[in-house]
This record gives structure tokens, C-alpha cells and sequence, in this order.
């Protein structure tokens, strides 16, 4: 069975010795050393500073909206994984659709200025499969409008934009470092923010203690744990070999299907991309079921990241985003893995040629 992703495992050895320091200190939380040690190491492969690691890559989406006080609307992308707007509704904000760019995928830059209104108190965009969102424009409508900017950069493990880490722009920027994406700890994620914000945010993450007796204020539990932390750093170690042979996965994706008339992802101006999903989209939604049924029959299952579009949740008073809906009904995301063989890349790809 060929899935849409295979999650990178670390040598067992080498993720038992890690843990064994864990037996050691007899701690299992708590920020253990583990935590501390590969938040270090992130932090300086990343070249970012505030890092918090958190236990996934929700929580700190929730905990940003909920340390920055947003209220209100809070201006998003439809074109994302659903955790995008279910932490924006589940901290009480109202999530406000803009459309995306077609080639981008990201959040439509110039359609966001039209959907401020007095209520509104944020931007919540999506780095849509590691691309990253027109930032230096964001920026601009944010300081114009006096809102907070949060990017919700879950797929970006690696991406770096104008030469910076991409997790060092806007407020606040979150990763999520689930088992399906390119860097992992099992379940898991961090906070990324501006210096102003990083005690604020790391005492939401802790229950809001200041020491043992003393509260800052309200507070979750989003702590990263020791064994997270430790498949994170076994994880890590291979890291160049991760970045690497997905490289080279999406160089003969790209080299097998050049004659197709499949739409690819633009990346923008300025990224050096991570390779963390190659979503092609079809002329049609009818031709994708096609391909994809005869793929399914074949045991080959890619993933219609991201379908419905989000406006289209249950939970949402439903607004038109044409494009969007339309992009999202024909994108198919094909498999793709650190240390995929090629023949099974030919092998998928003969149903696409
Ligand atoms: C994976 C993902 C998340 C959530 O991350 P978890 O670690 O699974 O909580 C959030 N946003 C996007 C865009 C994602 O793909």
C-alpha cells in the first residue's frame, strides 16, 4: 500500500538511546532536558529565537489568538487544513474568508482590505504547502489597520523567504510537527513569535504559572513532552537526508510529468522551498476522481489536500470563494516521502501520463 506520506522513522537504536536520558533524570515533562535540548538545536539549524516547543500544532495557533487577545473577525485563508479556522472559532473569534491567489494558493493579498470591517482584529494565514503568502503586503495592510498577523506555517519545517527563516515573520508563526509532516516528534508543534510576546505565550502554554505558587494569568497545558522530544531529536539528526532525498522525490515528479498539462504550485519570489508536498490540479474534478479511483484500485492513495474548502465547513455561515472552492475540488496531492525509491514514483506516475 503506497499512502500520501510515510512518516520518517529514525533508526530504533538511536531513538532508544536518546530516551534512555530521560530514565536517567526521571523526568517525562516538564521541560526536561530533552525539550530544552532540542529546542537549542532548532532553534540554531533554524537561525529563530523565540521557539516554544509545544505538544502539537494546534495549540499554538489557539494559545496565539487567545495571548494576543483577538476578538471579533479574524481575517483567514479557506485554502488550508481545518485546524486553521477550528482554532479561530474555538476561541470565540468569527473566521472571515478571503479568496486565495490561483497560482499561489496562498490568501489573496489584494482582496484582504475589502474584508476589514471595524470588528476586525486579525489576519490568521496559511504558508500553504511550505509557499510562502505575499508577507512585505500583509504587512503593510496590518500596520495600516492596526492588526495582528499570524501565520499558521504548519508545512513550513525548512522553508526560508528573503534569506530569513519563514517562522520569523509576522507575529506570531506556528509549526506543527504531526507524524505526516517533513519534520516530526510523533505528535507535536512550537510557537515562533516576536521577543515582545515570548513570555506571554510561554506562560499560556504552561496552565499561565509563574513559578510553582504564582499565576500570570490564564493559561492551557500545551507542553511538549521528554519522549516527543526525544524522537524529535532522532528525528533531527537526519534531518540534511530528510531535505535531501524529498528533493530529489519532487525533482523526478517534476522531471516524469514536465509534458503534462497538470497546474503546479507557484512558489514565490525569494523561497528556498522545503519540497513537503507535490499537489498537482486537474483540469477537472471528474478527471481527478478518475485518477484517483484507478490509483485506489492499484493501492496507491494520494490525498485530496485540502478538500471541502473550509468556507464550506458545517459550522460556518457559508460565503463564496470561487476560487478556492474550484482549486480545491481538482488538487491532488500525490505520495511523497524522505527516502522514496523512484520506481515507485514511475509507478505512480503512469496514471498521470
Ligand atoms: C497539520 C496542520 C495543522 C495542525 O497540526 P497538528 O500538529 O496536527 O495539531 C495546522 N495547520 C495546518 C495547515 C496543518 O497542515
Amino acid at each position: 500500500m503506497i499512502n500520501v506520506t510515510k512518516t520518517f522513522l529514525p533508526p530504533q537504536e538511536e531513538y532508544q538511546a536518546i530516551l534512555k536520558c530521560a530514565w536517567e533524570t526521571g523526568w517525562m515533562t516538564n521541560r526536561g532536558v530533552l525539550v530544552r535540548e532540542l529546542e537549542a538545536q532548532l532553534q540554531s539549524h533554524l537561525g529563530v529565537t523565540n521557539l516554544i516547543a509545544m505538544t502539537n500544532g494546534t495549540l499554538p495557533l489557539q494559545i496565539a489568538i487567545k495571548a494576543l487577545g483577538l476578538k471579533g473577525e479574524i481575517i483567514t485563508t479557506p485554502f488550508s487544513y481545518v485546524a486553521t479556522t477550528s482554532s479561530i472559532v474555538w476561541e470565540g473569534c468569527t473566521p472571515v474568508f478571503v479568496d486565495i491567489h490561483p497560482e499561489y494558493l496562498t490568501i489573496d493579498e489584494t482582496k484582504i482590505e475589502a474584508a476589514i470591517t471595524p470588528n476586525t482584529s486579525a489576519i490568521l494565514a496559511t504558508h500553504v504547502f511550505g509557499n510562502p503568502c505575499n508577507i512585505e503586503a500583509i504587512q503593510i495592510i496590518a500596520d495600516k489597520y492596526n492588526l495582528k498577523v499570524i501565520y499558521d506555517a504548519a508545512h513550513c519545517f525548512g522553508v526560508t523567504y528573503k534569506g530569513k527563516s519563514i517562522f520569523e515573520y509576522g507575529d506570531v508563526s506556528t509549526c506543527s510537527f504531526h507524524a505526516t509532516k517533513l519534520f516530526h516528534t510523533g505528535e507535536g508543534g512550537a510557537l515562533f513569535c516576536k521577543p515582545e510576546f515570548y513570555d506571554d505565550m510561554f506562560y499560556h502554554h504552561n496552565f499561565g504559572h509563574d513559578g510553582a505558587e504564582a499565576f500570570h494569568g490564564l493559561g492551557i497545558n500545551a507542553k511538549m513532552s521528554e519522549p516527543q522530544a526525544a524522537m524529535g531529536l532522532a528525528v533531527f539528526s537526519h534531518i540534511t537526508e530528510i531535505m535531501s532525498t524529498r528533493s530529489r522525490a519532487v525533482k523526478l515528479y517534476d522531471e516524469i510529468l514536465k509534458e503534462t498539462s497538470f497546474q503546479r504550485l507557484k512558489i514565490r519570489e525569494g523561497t528556498l522551498w522545503n519540497n513537503s508536498y507535490y499537489p498537482i490540479i486537474f483540469n477537472s474534478e471528474s478527471e481527478l476522481l478518475q485518477v484517483q479511483r484507478k490509483m485506489n484500485t492499484n493501492h496507491i492513495y494520494p490525498r485530496r489536500y485540502f478538500y471541502p474548502s473550509l468556507n464550506c465547513l458545517p459550522y460556518i455561515e457559508n460565503v463564496d470563494c470561487k476560487i478556492t472552492e474550484s482549486i480545491s475540488s481538482r488538487i491532488l496531492c500525490l505520495p511523497l516521502w524522505a527516502g522514496m525509491e523512484n520506481k515507485i514514483i514511475n509507478q505512480i506516475s503512469k496514471f498521470l501520463i
